[in-house]
């Protein structure tokens, strides 16, 4: 029964871990407490309970500017939605207020104010209220993040309506503020929910700044279809890093507190809609950010906390698909933030900041996996050793011997008699001509070129690790430069011979990137055209039609008729009939356009696991050649190289699918290669190939391999 409104309205198959749960609890009338980090399924835990009642849910969210959307959104699902708030006319409020008196409206949406206000609260009494749902109950403790003075009202809330039941929802992970809100909200014998804080769709990395803007927008080249959020330290640098990606063509917009009200509230607009792809904010941005498809969040500079950084990376990924958590560090920007803190008025204040600022620096400096240590923070224990989304996990660590290299190091330092910082005594080390060491005549130390061997990067690693591993002290000379210098650990290695180990990294680990998923990137592109023109007719954001994932699962399955539309997982009753057709028809022309049999390509266990979306697109490759195109024209149509649809094709060939190169390419050059294969016999393909000369590529020999090893095996 609960699985069937689950399905009619919001048209997902299944309960995320707790929500049923919850939802019983919910409709036996118990007050009930929710902890689950964002993107959990939270609002689900009272609005499903909103359309089973006979009466009203309140929900009292701190959230004005986001009501119109959330109410937007459940309307789309055939839900009798509706919000009063400040933001609405007096008439809007009246024809709501008669709606309810009606009995027309299952859930509405408050802010605390209003509750508080006491001719709505007569106007309340008079309604049959099932449900106080409390949405970001932590604004309710001033020991939370965001303590609004207005949620203090609420405190009053049991007093006035003690028979009916609270649900009170947070993502505060923090147990103080947990204590905290069931105190003030009355509830202290409410069932507690709570679930693990691991966000398993997230990836973490943290690069160390080098380039950073370069670094950037490598990235954001790499991703060029999604939507994310940069972090930016100060309004300054906010200003300019958005000045400089617009100039460098990318759609980027500020938000900050010091700009003007509408122009922040038109940015997170154009965001929201999908109209521009980057979001460049202080920590200002982000409270009411509902966006489900953020896919990146990228911290340009350093967090003050963990609390913090934890918040505002879980705005990415809300829809459950892989989402990247990227962090750029300096030791500038702890340097920075240091100096922040060391204005604080109060030592106390002063000496919780630095702890947690030395957490996050851990945090960034570890070698263990990320998640592991974001989740000890809040007191929860990851179970495995390999998370396999972050990069410390995907890149191999290895930890090596370096305690001559530590040697050359130290003593150096100590021959420039610790008067110098990391690069100069690098360059030493190297033996770079610089005038600078010429003239303190450095040239002459015998650590002078010791280490011309080790590229410059690499002696940074190691300063960096001796550093942290307590071997080497970075001071400030004259209270301000900083310079390297020796300690008690330093004379052991210089003197006893002491073993040093460091971690090196292999390459492959500095690319570690999320995971793509597979999916029709083509259909998709044109299902997410058609969404937004959907919304935009409607004046809702696009994830109110569907959000990305339901995009994927057609884009994957090709639903084609009511039944298996249906089965898509975000397509309700109502979401079906009302953009059912106009999605169909989309998918059905699209396969028509490329021959794609739909039974056939539904992916089944196997290829799911095949990596890639290969079959799909091998399978489109197939359909364009069986339409007559040649390699060529394939290429040019599906935007990618020749060489990649050779490949597809030398796929198809191993899959018994019935390609004959010999119609593929001039029956000379097909008997060319085919020669020259049966002469190597069984050598890569680099020998074919350099017997073969540059008229004739690598995918064009592939080809014919497989096509002649296929024969072979037929015999
Ligand atoms: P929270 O409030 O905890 O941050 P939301 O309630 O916004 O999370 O839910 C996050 C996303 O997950 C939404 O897009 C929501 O539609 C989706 N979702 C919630 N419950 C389910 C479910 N049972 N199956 C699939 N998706 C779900
Ligand atoms: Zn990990």
């Amino acid at each position: 029964m609960l699985k069937s409104t689950l399905k009619k309205y919001f048209g997902y198959p299944e309960f995320r871990p707790l929500q049923e749960e919850i939802i019983r609890t919910v409709l036996q009338k118990q007050d009930v407490f929710v902890v689950m980090p964002t993107g959990g399924g939270k609002s689900l835990c009272y609005q499903l309970p909103s359309i089973i009642n006979q009466g009203l849910s309140v929900v009292v969210s701190p959230l004005i500017a986001l009501m119109k959307d959330q109410v937007d959104s459940l309307q789309a699902m055939g839900i009798r939605a509706a919000c009063i708030n400040s933001s609405l006319e007096a008439a809007a409020i009246e024809s709501t207020r008669r709606l309810l008196q009606q009995g027309k409206i299952d859930l509405l949406y408050i802010a605390p104010e209003r509750l508080m206000m006491s001719n709505f609260q007569a106007f309340l009494e008079s309604l049959p209220i099932d449900l106080f749902a409390i949405d970001e109950a932590h604004c309710i403790s001033e020991w939370g993040h965001d303590f609004r003075p207005e949620y203090r009202q609420l405190t009053y809330l049991k007093d006035r309506f003690p028979k009916i039941p609270i649900i009170a929802l947070t993502a505060t992970a923090t147990p103080v503020v947990q204590q905290d809100i069931l105190k003030q909200l009355k509830i202290d014998r409410a069932r507690v929910f709570k679930s693990s804080f691991n966000r398993e769709n997230l990836f973490y990395r943290v690069q160390l700044k080098d380039d950073t803007y370069r670094q950037l927008c490598d990235y954001l080249n790499a991703h060029l279809n999604d939507s994310g959020i940069i972090y930016c330290h100060s309004r300054r640098s906010v200003d300019a890093l958005a000045d400089s990606l617009c100039a460098d063509g990318y759609l980027a917009l500020p938000y900050h507190a010091g700009m003007e009200k509408v122009e922040r509230s038109n940015n997170q607009e154009q965001f929201i809609r999908d109209n521009a792809r980057i979001i460049v904010a202080t920590i200002a941005f982000g409270m009411g950010i509902d966006k489900p498809n953020v896919r990146f969040v990228i911290h340009y500079d350093l967090p003050k906390n963990i609390e913090r950084y934890y918040q505002e990376t879980g705005r990415a990924g809300r829809d459950g698909l892989p989402a990247d958590c990227i962090l750029f560090y300096s030791y500038g920007d702890k340097r920075k933030i240091e100096y922040f803190i060391a204005e604080k008025p109060d030592p106390e204040e002063q000496q919780i900041a630095f702890e947690k600022l030395r957490q996050m620096v851990q945090y960034c400096e570890t070698h263990q996996c990320r998640r592991q240590v974001l989740l000890n923070y809040f007191g929860e224990s990851y179970p495995h050793s390999d998370c396999k989304t972050c990069d410390n996990c995907l890149r191999q660590s290895e930890r090596v011997d370096a305690t001559r290299e530590a040697q050359m190091l130290l003593s150096c330092v100590k021959r420039v008699s610790e008067r110098f910082g990391a690069n100069y005594v690098i360059d030493v080390l190297r033996g770079s001509r610089a005038e600078r060491i010429f003239q303190n005549g450095h040239q002459h130390l015998s650590t002078y070129g010791i280490g011309k061997d080790i590229p410059k990067k690499q002696w940074q690693v190691i300063v960096r690790e001796l550093e942290k591993q307590g071997y080497l002290e970075t001071k400030l000379m004259n209270g301000q430069y900083p310079v390297l210098c020796l300690n008690k650990n330093s004379r052991r290695v210089l003197f006893q011979n002491e073993t040093v180990y460091i971690h090196r990294f292999t390459e492959t680990g500095e690319q570690a990137v999320r995971r793509e998923d597979e999916f029709d990137r083509e259909l998709f592109e044109r299902l997410r055209v058609l969404r937004k023109r959907i919304a935009d007719e409607e004046n809702v954001p696009p994830y109110v039609v569907f959000p990305d994932t339901t995009l994927k699962q057609m884009a994957t399955q090709y639903p084609t008729t009511w039944s298996s539309l249906k089965q898509i997982e975000g397509v309700g009753e109502v979401k079906l009939h009302r953009y059912g057709p106009r999605f169909m028809k989309t998918i059905v022309g699209y396969c028509q356009q490329f021959n794609i049999r739909t039974p056939k390509l539904q992916p089944t266990r196997k290829t799911r696991q095949t990596r890639g979306n290969r079959m799909v697109s091998d399978a489109y490759t197939l359909s364009l050649l069986q339409q007559g195109m040649s390699v060529k024209q394939v290429a040019k149509a599906r935007q990618l190289k020749e060489e990649t649809i050779w490949q597809h094709v030398a796929q198809l060939i191993f899959k018994g699918e019935p390609v004959d190169p010999d119609e593929l390419m001039q029956r000379t050059k097909f008997n060319t290669i085919r020669e020259a294969c049966e002469k190597a016999g069984d050598v890569g393909l680099k020998v074919i190939k350099a017997d073969l000369g540059p008229e004739i590529s690598y995918g064009e020999i592939r080809v014919v391999r497989a096509y002649l090893l296929m024969q072979e095996r037929k015999k």
